[in-house]
Protein backbone atom coordinates (compact mmCIF):
# COMPACT_ATOMS: atom_id res chain seq x y z
CA UNK A 1 0.00 0.00 0.00
CA UNK A 2 2.91 2.36 0.84
CA UNK A 3 4.67 1.52 -1.88
CA UNK A 4 1.91 1.39 -4.37
CA UNK A 5 1.01 5.18 -3.72
CA UNK A 6 2.37 7.08 -6.69
CA UNK A 7 5.28 9.07 -5.70
CA UNK A 8 4.60 12.96 -5.12
CA UNK A 9 6.83 16.12 -4.60
CA UNK A 10 7.34 16.59 -1.43
CA UNK A 11 6.99 20.32 0.43
CA UNK A 12 9.75 21.45 2.93
CA UNK A 13 9.60 24.79 2.29
CA UNK A 14 7.40 27.29 0.74
CA UNK A 15 9.98 27.86 -2.04
CA UNK A 16 9.31 25.93 -5.29
CA UNK A 17 13.36 25.94 -6.48
CA UNK A 18 14.12 25.33 -2.55
CA UNK A 19 12.00 21.86 -2.96
CA UNK A 20 12.90 20.89 -6.41
CA UNK A 21 16.74 20.54 -4.91
CA UNK A 22 15.61 18.53 -1.60
CA UNK A 23 13.17 16.32 -3.90
CA UNK A 24 16.24 16.04 -6.28
CA UNK A 25 17.50 12.42 -4.19
CA UNK A 26 19.19 10.97 -7.55
CA UNK A 27 21.22 14.03 -8.54
CA UNK A 28 22.03 15.48 -5.69
CA UNK A 29 21.13 13.65 -2.09
CA UNK A 30 23.08 15.45 -0.12
CA UNK A 31 20.76 18.35 -0.17
CA UNK A 32 18.36 16.41 1.63
CA UNK A 33 20.77 14.69 4.27
CA UNK A 34 22.89 18.96 5.00
CA UNK A 35 18.93 19.86 5.20
CA UNK A 36 18.29 17.19 8.05
CA UNK A 37 21.78 18.27 9.76
CA UNK A 38 20.66 22.10 9.48
CA UNK A 39 17.04 20.82 11.28
CA UNK A 40 17.55 21.75 14.84
CA UNK A 41 16.06 24.67 17.06
CA UNK A 42 14.95 26.33 14.46
CA UNK A 43 11.41 25.99 12.51
CA UNK A 44 11.97 23.08 10.07
CA UNK A 45 11.06 25.49 6.57
CA UNK A 46 13.91 27.60 8.06
CA UNK A 47 16.17 25.00 7.89
CA UNK A 48 15.25 22.96 5.14
CA UNK A 49 16.33 26.29 3.04
CA UNK A 50 19.27 26.25 3.65
CA UNK A 51 21.40 24.56 0.92
CA UNK A 52 19.10 26.60 -1.42
CA UNK A 53 20.22 29.36 -0.02
CA UNK A 54 24.18 27.89 -0.25
CA UNK A 55 22.98 27.32 -4.01
CA UNK A 56 22.01 30.67 -4.33
CA UNK A 57 25.41 32.32 -3.20
CA UNK A 58 27.59 29.21 -5.06
CA UNK A 59 25.54 29.34 -8.27
CA UNK A 60 25.72 25.40 -7.85
CA UNK A 61 25.17 22.58 -5.20
CA UNK A 62 27.28 19.43 -6.60
CA UNK A 63 29.27 17.82 -4.11
CA UNK A 64 32.59 19.23 -6.39
CA UNK A 65 31.08 22.90 -5.72
CA UNK A 66 30.81 22.16 -1.81
CA UNK A 67 34.12 20.50 -1.16
CA UNK A 68 36.20 23.91 -2.57
CA UNK A 69 34.78 25.54 0.44
CA UNK A 70 36.88 25.59 3.50
CA UNK A 71 35.25 25.56 6.77
CA UNK A 72 35.83 29.56 7.04
CA UNK A 73 34.05 29.48 3.52
CA UNK A 74 31.14 27.54 5.29
CA UNK A 75 30.99 29.70 8.16
CA UNK A 76 30.83 33.09 5.54
CA UNK A 77 28.25 32.13 3.68
CA UNK A 78 25.89 30.44 6.83
CA UNK A 79 26.76 33.75 8.42
CA UNK A 80 26.34 36.47 5.57
CA UNK A 81 24.89 38.81 4.76
CA UNK A 82 21.96 37.52 7.04
CA UNK A 83 22.83 34.16 9.14
CA UNK A 84 21.02 31.34 7.91
CA UNK A 85 20.64 29.44 11.37
CA UNK A 86 20.19 30.97 14.56
CA UNK A 87 23.50 28.86 16.13
CA UNK A 88 25.84 29.69 13.00
CA UNK A 89 28.72 28.66 14.39
CA UNK A 90 27.81 25.18 15.35
CA UNK A 91 25.36 24.70 11.78
CA UNK A 92 28.66 26.07 9.92
CA UNK A 93 30.91 22.85 11.67
CA UNK A 94 28.37 20.64 11.13
CA UNK A 95 27.41 21.19 7.61
CA UNK A 96 31.65 21.34 6.78
CA UNK A 97 32.32 18.11 8.34
CA UNK A 98 28.61 16.84 6.71
CA UNK A 99 30.14 17.31 2.89
CA UNK A 100 33.37 15.59 4.55
CA UNK A 101 31.44 12.79 5.68
CA UNK A 102 29.83 12.20 2.53
CA UNK A 103 32.37 12.44 0.55
CA UNK A 104 34.92 10.30 2.46
CA UNK A 105 32.78 7.56 3.47
CA UNK A 106 30.29 7.49 0.73
CA UNK A 107 32.11 8.40 -1.99
CA UNK A 108 30.36 11.71 -2.49
CA UNK A 109 26.92 9.96 -3.19
CA UNK A 110 24.75 10.41 -0.18
CA UNK A 111 21.83 8.05 -1.50
CA UNK A 112 24.38 5.12 -0.57
CA UNK A 113 23.24 5.92 3.02
CA UNK A 114 20.29 4.05 2.22
CA UNK A 115 20.68 2.37 -1.03
CA UNK A 116 20.71 -1.30 -0.75
CA UNK A 117 17.57 -2.28 0.85
CA UNK A 118 19.17 -2.14 4.36
CA UNK A 119 18.02 -2.55 8.08
CA UNK A 120 16.23 1.03 9.41
CA UNK A 121 18.57 -0.03 12.20
CA UNK A 122 21.53 0.58 9.56
CA UNK A 123 20.36 3.97 8.13
CA UNK A 124 19.34 5.50 11.63
CA UNK A 125 22.69 4.63 12.79
CA UNK A 126 24.36 6.13 9.86
CA UNK A 127 22.23 9.39 9.84
CA UNK A 128 23.69 9.33 13.98
CA UNK A 129 27.04 9.34 12.66
CA UNK A 130 26.82 13.25 11.52
CA UNK A 131 27.69 15.94 13.69
CA UNK A 132 24.70 17.59 15.23
CA UNK A 133 22.23 14.69 14.36
CA UNK A 134 20.32 12.75 16.95
CA UNK A 135 17.81 10.72 17.30
CA UNK A 136 14.93 12.74 16.56
CA UNK A 137 16.24 13.93 13.42
CA UNK A 138 17.54 10.16 12.27
CA UNK A 139 14.50 8.98 12.51
CA UNK A 140 12.04 11.68 10.80
CA UNK A 141 15.34 11.57 7.84
CA UNK A 142 14.26 7.88 7.29
CA UNK A 143 10.55 8.34 7.84
CA UNK A 144 10.76 10.77 4.85
CA UNK A 145 12.82 8.29 2.68
CA UNK A 146 10.03 5.42 3.28
CA UNK A 147 7.04 7.25 3.33
CA UNK A 148 7.58 10.08 1.08
CA UNK A 149 10.49 9.04 -1.46
CA UNK A 150 8.99 4.96 -1.23
CA UNK A 151 13.12 4.25 -0.18
CA UNK A 152 13.07 0.34 0.58
CA UNK A 153 14.34 -0.78 3.30
CA UNK A 154 14.44 -4.40 4.63
CA UNK A 155 11.94 -3.70 7.80
CA UNK A 156 10.98 -0.26 9.49
CA UNK A 157 10.73 -1.22 13.06
CA UNK A 158 13.23 1.47 14.22
CA UNK A 159 11.45 4.02 12.40
CA UNK A 160 9.56 6.14 15.42
CA UNK A 161 7.59 8.64 14.97
CA UNK A 162 8.40 12.42 15.82
CA UNK A 163 6.48 13.77 18.77
CA UNK A 164 5.26 16.95 17.52
CA UNK A 165 2.53 19.51 18.74
CA UNK A 166 -0.10 18.07 16.76
CA UNK A 167 0.78 14.52 17.04
CA UNK A 168 0.78 15.02 21.33
CA UNK A 169 -2.39 16.34 21.24
CA UNK A 170 -4.18 14.02 18.97
CA UNK A 171 -2.88 10.81 20.77
CA UNK A 172 -4.08 12.85 23.82
CA UNK A 173 -7.48 13.03 23.02
CA UNK A 174 -8.19 9.86 21.36
CA UNK A 175 -6.60 8.51 24.90
CA UNK A 176 -3.30 6.92 23.31
CA UNK A 177 -1.61 8.70 26.00
CA UNK A 178 -2.29 10.93 28.94
CA UNK A 179 -2.42 14.84 27.37
CA UNK A 180 0.79 15.33 29.14
CA UNK A 181 2.87 12.65 28.20
CA UNK A 182 6.79 12.65 27.66
CA UNK A 183 8.00 12.36 24.12
CA UNK A 184 9.39 8.93 25.58
CA UNK A 185 5.47 8.23 26.23
CA UNK A 186 4.30 8.59 22.97
CA UNK A 187 7.19 7.14 21.00
CA UNK A 188 6.81 4.18 23.08
CA UNK A 189 2.80 3.95 22.51
CA UNK A 190 3.36 4.14 18.92
CA UNK A 191 6.08 1.23 19.08
CA UNK A 192 3.08 -0.76 20.90
CA UNK A 193 0.68 0.13 18.38
CA UNK A 194 2.34 -0.45 15.88
CA UNK A 195 5.87 -2.30 16.39
CA UNK A 196 6.43 -3.21 12.45
CA UNK A 197 6.04 0.88 11.25
CA UNK A 198 5.62 3.26 14.15
CA UNK A 199 6.95 5.93 12.71
CA UNK A 200 3.96 5.43 9.91
CA UNK A 201 1.46 6.13 12.78
CA UNK A 202 2.37 10.54 12.78
CA UNK A 203 1.11 11.50 9.51
CA UNK A 204 -2.36 10.28 9.87
CA UNK A 205 -2.28 11.81 13.56
CA UNK A 206 -0.42 14.90 12.34
CA UNK A 207 -3.05 15.73 9.18
CA UNK A 208 -6.06 15.01 12.08
CA UNK A 209 -4.52 17.75 14.35
CA UNK A 210 -3.37 20.26 11.62
CA UNK A 211 -7.20 19.64 9.66
CA UNK A 212 -9.82 18.87 12.41
CA UNK A 213 -8.50 18.71 16.27
CA UNK A 214 -6.98 21.64 16.62
CA UNK A 215 -6.18 23.41 20.02
CA UNK A 216 -9.48 25.37 19.62
CA UNK A 217 -12.05 24.77 17.82
CA UNK A 218 -11.74 21.57 16.58
CA UNK A 219 -14.11 20.24 13.93
CA UNK A 220 -14.83 16.52 15.21
CA UNK A 221 -18.10 16.51 12.99
CA UNK A 222 -15.66 16.45 9.93
CA UNK A 223 -12.86 14.22 11.66
CA UNK A 224 -12.37 10.65 10.41
CA UNK A 225 -11.82 9.38 14.42
CA UNK A 226 -15.30 10.50 15.74
CA UNK A 227 -16.98 7.26 15.95
CA UNK A 228 -14.01 6.00 17.69
CA UNK A 229 -12.51 9.33 19.37
CA UNK A 230 -13.42 9.25 23.65
CA UNK A 231 -12.90 13.02 23.39
CA UNK A 232 -15.38 14.36 20.20
CA UNK A 233 -17.88 16.69 21.01
S1 LIG B 1 -12.94 13.36 16.96
FE1 LIG B 1 -12.54 15.45 17.63
S2 LIG B 1 -11.35 15.28 19.52
FE2 LIG B 1 -11.29 13.30 18.47
S3 LIG B 1 -9.43 13.33 17.27
FE3 LIG B 1 -11.10 14.01 15.92
S4 LIG B 1 -11.14 16.25 16.13
FE4 LIG B 1 -9.90 15.44 17.81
Amino acid sequence: MLFKAPLEFVRFTNYDDADRLLNDLSGRPHAFVLACVMDRQIKAERAWLIPFRFMEKLGSFSMDTLLKQSESDVQRLMAEPEPLHRFVDDMAKFFFKAVERIAQQYNSDASLIWTGKLSSATVIYRFLEFDGVGPKIASMAANILVRQFKIKFSDYFSIDISADVHVRRVFGRLNLTPRDASVDQLIFRARGLHPEFPGLMDSPAWEIGRNWCRPKNRECDGCYMNDLCPSAI
